[in-house]
C-alpha cells in the first residue's frame, strides 16, 4: 500500500507574508507546528514556520514542493502562541508569518550568537585612559545592568576596548542573573492598598483569574501591590510577566524587583544580543525563569504557566508598536493571555487610558483605587497661569517660585515638550517660513546655528538671508527646551542648569549622566522634555513648571485631550516624592481646557464622564472599531488616487470611510501622504473589509498601502 502523503501549511515572512502548502518527506516525521523549516521558494530557498499539517490539501498534491529541512528539534511555539499569533495577524490586519517573526527573538533568522554577560566593577587600578575610565564611571553606577555591547555604545567606545578592562579584571562580567542581594521584607500594606490587594488576592483562586485597574495617583504605592502580587502568583509556582513602556524605565523598576525576589527576576529587552535574547526566552519558557521584566516585546515570551500579567503605565502610547508590521498593542497581548491562563491582569496608572476605563464601565475589568500617597505624603499642589497677553517665557509666579526654591537648596524640573531653540523660522518681510525640503515641515531652530527637521533628521546651516525674498530678517519664534534653558542662565546666573532632551541624550551615556547628576543634587535646574517626565522618584524636585501646556492640544487627534492630561500628570506627579511638599505652575493660553482643569486636580472622573459622552456623540473607539489607512508615494497624483479608489472599495463594505484627505504630515521624506478612516460598530465587520482587500493584494499602482487598526496616532 502507498505511504499516506502528508501536507504541510508553512508561513513565510517574506514581503506581506505568504501561507503555503508543501509535502512533508516521510524522514520529517518529527515535525510538529511551531518549528521553523527551510522550503523551496521560486528558485531559491526561504525558512518560515511550520503552521498545521494535514493529510488533505485543497491543491494539487502533484505540483507541491517538499521541505526542505527542520530547523529545530522541538516547536518553539506552544498552541497557545500560535492561537495568538492567529488572533493578532487577524485583529491586527496583517499576516501570521510576520506575527511570528515578531514574536520569537530574530525570527526565522539562523543563529544566535554568543549570550552577552553583564558587567561588574573589578579591581579598579589607579590610572585609566579617559575611555577606560569613562567606561569603568558607567559600570561603577550600574554595576550588572548593561552588556559588553551596551556599555560600548552608551560609553563611546569599541567593544574591544572593554574586552581588554575585562581580561586585566578591572570589570568583571557576569550572568544576567547574578546581581542578586538578600531579599528585602515586603512592608505591611496601607489600608488602601491591603483593600485593592484582598479583592485582586480573590481572582487567583478562580478559573477564570481576572482583570484589574489600579488607578492609583502617583507614589500611592501601586508598585507595592505589584509586587505582593508577583509574590503570590510565585507561591503559586506561576510565572509573572511585568512590561514597562519603555526602556528607560527598566533599571529603577528592575532593582526593586530584584531587592524582593533576586535571582528569580530576568530581563528582555532589544539591547540584548540575540543571542542573549534567545536564552531569556529558553529560560522563560522552562520554567527556570519566574519573573520577567521587559517592554512590549516581553509579552511574547512561553510562560508554561502565567499567574500574573503587570502593564505599568498602561495608558502609554509606546504600547503599541508603530513602526514594523504587526501593529500591536501589548494591552491585547495580555488580555489575551491573561484569558488563556485565567491568570490576574493588572493593568496600572495614575491617568488610565479612556478605553481602560471604558472597560471597568462595562465590568469587563475591576477598578481599584489608591487615592492617597503613601505614608501621607501629600499630593503637589497644582497651579495655573494664565499666559495669555503675557510676552515673558517666565511668569511671575513661576519665576518666583523658582527663586524661593533655588534659595531654600531645592531643586526644580521645567518641562516643555519641544526640543531644539525654536520651532519656527519666519521671514519677517515676506512672512514665509524655513521649511525641511523632504517634508512638509517647519524647521526647528537649534542654538548651534543650525535647522533640523525633527521628521527626517535633514539637518542645514541657517540662511543669513529668507530663500524666498532674500531678506535678512529672519526671525526665529515659538519656545524649545534649549531656549528655555538659556532664560534660565540669563535671570538665574550661578545656578547649576541641565537639558536633558533627544538632542542632549544623543551622547552615548548622556542620559545616566544627566539623571544621575540631577538625582545627586548635582543639578539645580532641569530642562526637559517628556523624558524628564516619566518615572523619576527624585526626593530634591519641589519645583515642577509646566513652561507651556498648550502644545499637544492642537494636534489634529481625539486622543489630543487624554494625552494631554495624561502628561500633565506624570510630569505633575515629579514634585513633592521626597520630605518636603511640592508645588506645580503649569503655564497656558487656555486655562479653561477640561484637560487642565483635570490635571489640577489630578482627578480624571469629570473628564473621563465628558470625554465618553464627546466620543460616544461623535462615533469614536471604543464606541467605534477604528482603522487608520495611509497611502503614500512619490507622485501626489498617484497618491490621491489611489486614496480614492481605496475609499470608494471600503464606502460600500463598512459603517463609515471618513476621508480621504491629505494626512496632517501631508509630506515626509519625500513621499506624499494622505490618509483616511474607516469606521464601524462592528470590529469583525471592519477587519473582514481589509483584510479582504489584503489578501486580494490589489494595491493602487506606484503607491504603498499603510493600515493601522486601533491607531494610536493620526499624524
Ligand atoms: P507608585 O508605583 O504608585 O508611584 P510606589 O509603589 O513607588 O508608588 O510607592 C511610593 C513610595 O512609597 C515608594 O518609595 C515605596 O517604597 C513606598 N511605599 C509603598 N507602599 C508602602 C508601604 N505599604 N509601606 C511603606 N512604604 C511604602
Ligand atoms: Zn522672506
Ligand atoms: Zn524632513
Amino acid at each position: 500500500m502507498a505511504q499516506e502523503l502528508i501536507f504541510a501549511q508553512v508561513a513565510l515572512p517574506q514581503g506581506k507574508g505568504l501561507l503555503l502548502d508543501y509535502l512533508l518527506p516521510p524522514e520529517f516525521a518529527t515535525a510538529l507546528p511551531g518549528m521553523r523549516v527551510e522550503v523551496p521558494l521560486g528558485t531559491r530557498k526561504a525558512r518560515g514556520w511550520l503552521l498545521s499539517l494535514s493529510r488533505e490539501t485543497s491543491l494539487n498534491p502533484q505540483k507541491l514542493r517538499p521541505i526542505l529541512s527542520l530547523l529545530d528539534e522541538e516547536p518553539l511555539f506552544s498552541a497557545e502562541l500560535l492561537e495568538l499569533a492567529h488572533y493578532l495577524a487577524w485583529t491586527t490586519a496583517s499576516h501570521v508569518a510576520l506575527v511570528l517573526e515578531a514574536m520569537y527573538p530574530g525570527g526565522t533568522q539562523p543563529g544566535g550568537g554568543r549570550e552577552e554577560v553583564y558587567l561588574f566593577p573589578g579591581e579598579i587600578p589607579g590610572v585609566l585612559t579617559p575611555k577606560q575610565q569613562k567606561v569603568v564611571d558607567l559600570v561603577v553606577l550600574f554595576p550588572g545592568q548593561f552588556t559588553r555591547r551596551e556599555a560600548a555604545r552608551l560609553a563611546g567606545v569599541s567593544p574591544s576596548l572593554i574586552g581588554g578592562l575585562l581580561q586585566k579584571g578591572v570589570l568583571q562580567g557576569e550572568g544576567p542573573m547574578a546581581a542578586a542581594s538578600s531579599p528585602e521584607p515586603f512592608p505591611p500594606l496601607t489600608p488602601h492598598q491591603e483593600e485593592a490587594w484582598q479583592r485582586m488576592h480573590t481572582a487567583f483562586s478562580r478559573p477564570e483569574g481576572g482583570v484589574f485597574l489600579l488607578q492609583g495617583v502617583t507614589g500611592s504605592g501601586k508598585t507595592e501591590v505589584y509586587l505582593k502580587g508577583a509574590a503570590h502568583a510565585l507561591s503559586l509556582g506561576k510565572g509573572v510577566l511585568f512590561l514597562v513602556p519603555e526602556m528607560a524605565l527598566l533599571p529603577q523598576t528592575e532593582k526593586r524587583l530584584r531587592a524582593r525576589f533576586g535571582d528569580e527576576v530576568v530581563l528582555f529587552h532589544s539591547n540584548l544580543s540575540l543571542g542573549s535574547r534567545r536564552k531569556v526566552w529558553e529560560a522563560v519558557r522552562d520554567g527556570r525563569k519566574k519573573i520577567l521584566l521587559g517592554p512590549r516585546s516581553a509579552a511574547f515570551l512561553p510562560f508554561p504557566s502565567l499567574g500574573l500579567l503587570i502593564m505599568d503605565e498602561e495608558h502609554e502610547p509606546a504600547y503599541k508598536q508603530h513602526e514594523g508590521e504587526p501593529h500591536y498593542h501589548a494591552r491585547d497581548v495580555v488580555l489575551w493571555r491573561q484569558a488563556y491562563h485565567g491568570a490576574v491582569a493588572l493593568l496600572g496608572s495614575a491617568t488610565p487610558a479612556v478605553e481602560t476605563l471604558y472597560l471597568t464601565r462595562r465590568g469587563k475589568a475591576t477598578r481599584l483605587l489608591l487615592p492617597q500617597r503613601v505614608g501621607g505624603r501629600p499630593l503637589p499642589q497644582v497651579e495655573l497661569v494664565d499666559m495669555r497677553g503675557k510676552r515673558e517665557l517666565f511668569s511671575p509666579e513661576l519665576e518666583g517660585a523658582m527663586e524661593e526654591t533655588l534659595k531654600k537648596g531645592q531643586q526644580v524640573l521645567l518641562f516643555l515638550n519641544r526640543r531644539g531653540f525654536a520651532p519656527v523660522v519666519v521671514c519677517r518681510d515676506c512672512g514665509q517660513d524655513l521649511r525641511c525640503p523632504h517634508c512638509d515641515i517647519a524647521l526647528t531652530y537649534h542654538r548651534d546655528g543650525t535647522l533640523h527637521c525633527h521628521y527626517c533628521d535633514y539637518r542645514q546651516k541657517a540662511p543669513g538671508r529668507c530663500p524666498h525674498c532674500g531678506s535678512p530678517h529672519l526671525y526665529p519664534m515659538g519656545l524649545g527646551t534649549q531656549r528655555v534653558e538659556e532664560e534660565v542662565q540669563r535671570k538665574f546666573p550661578g545656578v547649576r542648569v541641565a537639558r536633558l532632551d533627544r538632542d542632549a541624550a544623543r551622547r552615548g551615556g548622556a542620559y545616566q549622566e544627566i539623571y544621575e547628576m540631577f538625582r545627586r543634587g548635582q543639578v539645580d535646574v532641569l530642562v526637559g522634555t517628556q523624558m524628564v517626565a516619566k518615572g523619576w522618584d527624585i526626593g530634591g524636585v519641589t519645583l515642577v513648571g509646566v513652561v507651556r501646556a498648550d502644545g499637544g492640544l492642537h494636534l489634529p487627534d481625539f486622543r489630543a485631550a487624554e494625552r494631554t492630561l495624561q502628561l500633565l500628570v506624570q510630569v505633575a506627579g515629579r514634585a513633592g516624592r521626597g520630605h518636603h511638599p511640592g508645588r506645580v505652575i503649569i503655564q497656558t493660553l487656555q486655562p479653561e481646557h477640561p484637560a487642565l482643569a483635570a490635571a489640577v486636580k489630578e482627578d480624571g472622573e469629570a473628564f473621563f464622564e465628558k470625554e465618553l459622552r464627546q466620543r460616544e456623540e461623535a462615533g469614536w473607539p471604543p464606541f467605534r472599531s477604528m482603522v487608520r489607512v495611509v497611502v503614500r508615494g512619490q507622485d501626489e497624483g498617484d497618491v490621491e488616487k489611489g486614496a480614492e479608489a481605496l475609499a470608494a472599495l471600503w464606502r460600500e463594505e463598512v459603517d463609515e470611510v471618513l476621508g480621504p484627505a491629505q494626512a496632517p504630515l501631508a509630506r515626509l521624506q519625500g513621499q506624499f501622504r494622505w490618509h483616511m478612516i474607516l469606521l464601524d460598530r462592528d470590529k469583525e465587520r471592519l477587519l473582514e473589509a481589509v483584510h479582504r482587500w489584503r489578501q486580494k493584494g490589489e494595491v493602487p499602482r506606484r503607491v504603498q498601502v499603510w493600515l493601522d487598526p486601533d491607531p494610536l496616532a493620526m499624524l
